[in-house]
């Protein structure tokens, strides 16, 4: 499957990344992250879980590791010029796409106002041969439900507006991991990619062995992505236009698929 290069953000526009653990959105898209702040646009993070179970380590005490993991996406956010965390402090490995979570999630969409929101495949049962994290599904509807209707529409949770100001918002761009198969756009990560390696390797906990092999399999996941574009490394997305403002001249009609 070939897939065009395309940019849809402006030069203002706001990223919000949603994900389920400490580490998910750096290999997912550090790179294109580094590359958006680099551009001058702000991103906020927003962690769903506290990743408290991220070890086979029997001796590690779950609340610990867990402020560890924080202290290490704070570490990784830094690397990637990332201004803001949030986190939910949900339990790991427990997550599910409650309106609770998604409230969580709308309610932070109109507190940061985001033009794009990143976050993991909710239909990404089997990546390749191995079986997906149900807390990546579960964040990825909690998120995508969030962004369209529940974020958009007033008298969902009318109170957030009354008790806390929050006005509701229209999310221009969402991009989804690719790793579910359904990709159609790339983003170069080429001026990037050593930031993204080196936000990884914040996650000291996850990534132990910080050896250049390691290096080199992100770059060749990159590589591989990028395969049949211009570009050395690209970081892959499903794409969606849902708002009012027409995309950039490369971007697709909103909701098209590519298929090239
Ligand atoms: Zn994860």
């Amino acid at each position: 499957m070939t897939l065009p290069p395309q940019e849809h953000l402006g030069p203002g526009d706001r990223i919000m990344v949603v994900v389920a653990h400490p580490d998910d959105a750096e290999f997912m898209c550090a790179g294109s992250v580094a590359k958006w702040t680099r551009e001058g646009r702000e991103a906020v993070y927003v962690i769903a879980t506290n990743g408290n179970k991220g070890t086979p380590d029997r001796e590690v005490d779950p609340a610990e590791l867990a402020a560890l993991r924080e202290g290490e996406q704070r570490g990784a956010c830094a690397v990637l010029g990332v201004s803001k965390v949030e986190f939910l402090r949900h339990e790991d490995g427990t997550l599910q796409n409650t309106l609770q979570l998604r409230r969580e999630v709308a309610r932070l969409i109109r507190v940061h106002r985001p033009s794009a929101v990143v976050t993991e495949d909710p239909t990404a049962r089997f990546v390749g041969n191995r079986i997906n994290h149900p807390d990546h599904r579960a964040v990825g509807d909690a998120t995508v439900d969030a962004v369209f209707p529940s974020a958009r529409d007033f008298h969902m949770w009318p109170e957030l507006y009354y008790e806390e100001g929050l006005e509701p918002h229209v999310v221009d761009h969402l991009y989804v991991s690719g790793r579910g198969g359904e990709a159609n756009v790339r983003i170069d990560v080429a001026a990037t990619i050593e930031l993204k390696i080196a936000a990884l390797r914040a996650h000291a906990s996850q990534v132990r062995n910080p050896t250049p092999e390691f290096d080199e399999f992100v770059r060749s996941m990159a590589r591989r992505n990028a395969e049949g574009s211009p570009y050395e490394y690209a970081e892959s997305f499903r794409y969606f236009h849902l708002g009012a403002r027409p995309p950039s001249q490369n971007a697709p009609p909103p909701n098209t698929p590519i298929r090239a």
